[in-house]
């Protein structure tokens, strides 16, 4: 059942914004739909998301190393990838709202109604039989819920066909025959399906034509291919071998919603592995492994994860799955892992005449390496952290408060210094602590306000401590620090305060957690 998350995920879309973490892209002009600008707050843990990955994928594995290609490449790119003529969605728009819809989603969401359906008798049988229902057995016999099955079966078929062999026509009749009306006119007066290509182009230069488009990379994954034998070469590579890449991606989806998990401009972390073929499933199986002990490692819950295996693979692929997060609406992909073959490097060898082999010094022979590769969304990981960290907690003398408990080494900010009062040097010496942490350490000082407030203020944006200063601090150069989950405080010396930090808020400790594979 779809989980009633739009509270949620509002209550996390305005944190974000009245925190400095995310806020709607050029607002004083209205916004720009599925287009976001990262603050102050957001760019910190976005840019230590990035860290973490980064560290688990290169530092760790020497084996593993990093790339940054330019986002506009060669036009021919995307034809040997197959974007130009596959990376299509169909949309239809309905005449009287002028609404714009993907076909395959409107047919999704009417199945959707059906499994409600089956849910629906599930439960009225269930309270029918009581303690003796078994719910297999139900669903296997009961006459109702099986033409339910076979009703969903024959219409993903048939969508599935239209897809394929590109029935547009058949595609508008299958809506047109269930009767799938227009959630905002109601009407069911709808365009012609069309093929939607979900690239962004443009023109190099000052000459228009077709000679002279180009796209914004719709994947980071071709930089990477285009470039394999630079870096197999010049690094002196032997398979296997992996490049890394974070980088900005643009798919002009025809519907982009909730939040950053659809933008239409969003940042990738992708890592290509080369293999030898015929090794590419027990590549697979221990990238699989080992991408969700980097999830898990973070700490914001085990079973806020799992895999989706595909059945229906893409042509390129002989093996696929998701990494799926219990986001507010629901499991949702957030992210891929794929053994794409030798798909993508035959096609560049074939449309660029270059051979992007290996020579296999033991068997004395050159091949094209085969491809494991993860790919991961880093706006959807920010969600995803985000949305587990958010707390909402009502504390023993009534009063609320809302703490991000973000993984310490995540936090945008490390530590807060505050001094108690205004006067008396005790800024003076906050800012003291500060000018000596400031090199190792985000921190942040602030002086204004009752203490209680400044501690929520660093409880909302996930800050783990907040060192006080105080006059007994001039005195024995102690401070309290406070701890942003428990709220316990505790008197230490000055010193102490770096190594807490050191301990608790760096990525030493979550990536020791990671075995390479
Ligand atoms: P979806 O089915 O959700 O459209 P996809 O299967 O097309 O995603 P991939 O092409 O496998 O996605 O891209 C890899 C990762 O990039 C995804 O797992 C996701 O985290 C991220 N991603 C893809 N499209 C978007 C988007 N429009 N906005 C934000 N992140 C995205």
């Amino acid at each position: 059942m779809a989980k009633n998350d739009d509270n949620l995920l509002k209550k996390i879309v305005s944190h974000a914004k009245e925190y400095g973490f995310v806020f709607p892209s050029s607002e004083i002009y209205d916004g720009l739909s599925a287009t976001y600008d990262y603050g102050q707050n957001g760019v910190e843990l976005k840019n230590n998301i990035k860290q973490y990955w980064w560290k688990a994928m290169v530092q760790l594995n020497e084996n593993i190393v990093g790339l940054d290609a330019a986002i506009f490449m060669h036009p021919t790119t995307w034809k040997a990838s197959g974007h130009v003529d596959a990376f299509n969605d169909p949309l239809i728009d309905n005449k009287d709202s002028k609404k714009r819809y993907r076909a395959d989603v409107l047919v999704e969401d009417y199945l959707a109604k059906i499994e409600t359906k089956i849910t629906k008798e599930v439960g009225k049988a269930a309270k029918r039989f009581g303690e003796a229902f078994n719910k297999n057995e139900f669903m296997r016999t009961n006459a109702r819920v099986l033409g339910y099955k076979e009703k969903i079966a024959a219409i993903e078929k048939r969508m599935q066909s239209a897809i394929e062999n590109q029935n547009f026509d058949d595609f508008k009749a299958l809506i047109e025959e269930l009767e799938i009306a227009c959630p905002v006119s109601g009407s069911k007066n709808w365009t012609e399906v069309r093929q939607f290509n979900l690239m962004f182009s443009t023109e190099l230069g000052s000459v228009a034509g077709d000679a002279s488009t180009i796209y914004l990379r719709p994947e980071t994954a071709q930089g990477i291919f285009v470039n394999y034998l630079n870096v197999q070469k010049t690094g002196r590579m032997k398979l296997p071998f992996g490049i890394a890449q974070i980088g900005k991606a643009f798919r002009n989806e025809i519907i982009a919603r909730q939040f950053i998990f659809r933008m239409r401009e969003f940042e990738q972390m992708e890592m290509q592995f080369f293999v030898k073929p015929g090794e590419e499933l027990n590549w697979y199986k221990a990238w699989k492994k080992q991408r969700m002990q980097w999830h898990k490692a973070l700490g914001l819950g085990n079973a806020k994860y799992r895999f989706h295996d595909h059945l229906n693979l893409a042509h390129y692929a002989n093996a696929a799955a998701d990494i799926e997060f219990d986001f507010p609406m629901g499991f949702k992909e957030l992210e891929g892992i794929h053994s794409r073959t030798d798909f993508d490097l035959s096609a560049h060898e074939k449309y660029s005449g270059k051979k992007l082999q290996f020579f296999d010094p033991q068997e004395n022979k050159n091949y094209t390496p085969y491809v494991v590769e993860t790919s991961i969304g880093l706006d959807r990981m920010f969600l995803a952290v985000l949305a587990a960290s958010y707390t909402e907690e009502t504390l023993e003398d009534g009063s609320e408060r809302v703490v991000l408990s973000l993984p310490p080494a995540l936090a945008p900010t490390k530590v807060a210094v505050l001094p108690l009062t205004k006067k008396d040097g005790l800024p003076d010496k906050a800012r003291a602590i500060i000018n000596e942490l400031k090199f190792d350490f985000t921190t942040q000082y602030d002086e204004k306000d009752a203490i209680g407030k400044r501690y929520r203020r660093q409880d909302a944006i996930g800050t783990p401590y907040c060192v006080t200063i105080d006059h007994q601090t001039l005195e024995d150069n102690t401070v309290t620090i406070r701890n942003r989950d428990t709220m316990a405080q505790e008197r230490v010396p000055i010193n102490k305060v770096r190594e807490t930090l050191e301990k608790n808020t760096s990525l030493t400790d979550i990536l020791r957690k990671i075995n390479t594979p």
